[in-house]
């Protein structure tokens, strides 16, 4: 379906659209037009007077036209003005529809961002108590019960591992990106490499590398800042050999690895690039958490999603962590994939929870555009299977919750199937630092290395600017100085 919108001012597009897409998932949303191909055109009119707002919209298609229009009161100071308003323009367009439609729009209301825990935790800032965060999550962004109860048990779980301003002015975590994988999954985005030829293609990534790992160490050595936690991951960081690995290790021990470093996480997503002298060369690196990513347990998916690897394969690697002495075990497993529904998923969970991992993450398949498999599902089926989805989410969710993991950290993402979440367990005590800071944004994170994103956090305010390395790892290599710069000028600008 092709959905025309016309917004007045037009900057209501940016907070809108992505409501609209939730509510027709896979339609096509235009700002352009209208045209004759257009199915439905939602116009939506906002108009300030003062402290009052007058808000009209209209929704016609070939079933008919309908309208409503609402007046608001803006309760907060001038400055607030701005985003009240926005806010009261979603809660309005959320209601024309779901009138619409004759249904809810989405079990998270009018929150369609990435990161709804951050809201929970600005309002635990203000010292509002946890009846009061429900109550504003229901009535004033539309969540379901369930959904608000949710995003404040998360935040609740990964609060105390939040820093203050003074700790998050010194303390800060590092992220380094090996942008090849051994072969391409077909659910996958990331426009990182097949790894075809590792002498000529490694050799110039370690190189490009090593020059900005140790550039970004002067400085973060000269600046009195200390690293909690390290993240390798990618891609596809295992399809490094051991001896790179090493290497690569030597330079993060000379300038990052410190007294303060709690936790050093290498993703060793894929099966078939582990052996369990790999696994005990991590450990003797010092590495003391491993992702290890079946994303299933079934054979028949794992063949069709381009994995290589297979349910052994998982179980094997698992074997040779613990028998390398690897203290934490993460593993993330995906719902939505093709050919799978609650029987499969079933299979997964009792698998997977035999392996006995300390972290379990569970992903809602998002069909991005890029990957193999949006291409070959095309945009009829992205509606179809919702329903199966959210049934295989919460099952995995109550398996885990019975075994006794609580959910600490969780994100959303755009093109996301049943407009669920992705969302990390894990047993008390065995939560991942890294992925806390870096969902909760309250830390700066430096990212190195191929498809690496840095986060550079204000204290003052929690506001957040970016730099992302480019993916691609030969645009990355000859790119290394600028980014180093960049970054650079982001760190200063902190202080
Ligand atoms: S291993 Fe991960 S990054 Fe690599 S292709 Fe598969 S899903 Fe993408």
């Amino acid at each position: 379906m092709l959905i025309y919108c016309d917004f007045e001012p037009e900057g209501l597009y940016d907070g809108l659209h992505e409501l609209i897409r939730t509510a027709y998932p896979g339609a096509e949303i235009r700002r352009e037009g209208p045209c004759a191909e257009s199915e439905m055109t939602i116009r939506i009119k906002l108009l300030q007077n003062g402290k009052k707002i007058s808000l009209y919209g209209e929704v016609s298609s070939g079933m008919g036209k309908m309208s409503d229009e609402k007046e608001f009161g803006l309760a907060g100071d001038v400055a607030e003005e701005h985003n009240e308003a926005r806010k009261l323009a979603r809660v309005f367009t959320y209601g024309l529809l779901s009138k619409q439609l004759g249904r809810d729009i989405s079990s998270y209301g009018i929150l369609t961002g990435v990161r709804p825990v951050k809201l929970v935790h600005r309002f635990l800032d203000r010292g509002y108590d946890t009846g009061a965060v429900l109550q504003i999550l229901q009535k004033e962004y539309l969540l379901e019960e369930s959904k608000a109860r949710l995003l404040l048990e998360v935040a609740l779980n990964d609060r105390p591992y939040l820093l203050n301003k003074d700790e998050a002015e010194k303390l800060i975590s590092v992220y380094i990106g090996i942008p090849y994988c051994p072969s391409r999954c077909y659910y996958c985005s990331f426009p990182g490499a097949v790894l075809k030829d590792y002498e000529s293609e490694i050799a110039p990534l370690m190189k490009a590398m090593a020059k900005e790992i140790n550039a970004m160490g002067e400085y973060i050595k000269e600046n009195g800042i200390s690293v909690q936690s390290i993240y390798i991951g990618g891609g596809t960081p295992t399809v490094l050999s051991e001896a790179d690995l090493t290497r690569l290790f030597s330079l993060l021990y000379d300038k990052y690895v410190s007294e303060a470093t709690a936790e050093i996480t290498v993703e060793a997503g894929r099966p078939d690039t582990l052996s369990l002298s790999k696994l005990r060369t991590l450990k003797m690196l010092g590495v003391d958490r491993v992702c290890i990513n079946p994303q299933t347990m079934n054979d028949s998916t794992l063949k069709l999603i381009g994995r290589n690897h297979d349910e052994k394969g998982v179980v094997q690697s698992v074997e040779w962590a613990r028998q390398a002495g690897i203290k934490k075990i993460n593993m993330d497993l995906i719902v939505g994939l093709p050919g799978e529904d609650i029987q499969e998923n079933t299979y997964t969970a009792k698998k997977i929870l035999k392996l006995k991992a300390d972290n379990l993450t569970v992903h809602t398949l998002a069909l991005k555009r890029g990957s193999l498999m949006a291409e070959l599902e095309g945009k009829s089926r992205i509606e179809e299977r919702l329903r199966e989805v959210q049934k295989g989410v919460e099952l995995f969710s109550n398996l885990f919750r019975e075994q006794g993991y609580i959910p600490y950290y969780m994100y959303r993402q755009k093109y996301m199937k049943a407009n669920m979440e992705n969302i990390a367990f894990a047993m008390q005590g065995s939560f991942c630092l890294y992925n806390i800071q870096m969902i909760e944004e309250r830390q700066t994170i430096i990212g190195m290395g191929g498809g690496a994103a840095s986060k550079f956090v204000q204290t003052g305010d929690w506001s957040l600017s970016s730099v992302h390395n480019p993916k691609n790892p030969k645009t990355y290599c000859e790119s290394v100085e600028k980014l180093i710069k960049r970054k650079f000028d982001k760190l200063q600008a902190l202080n």
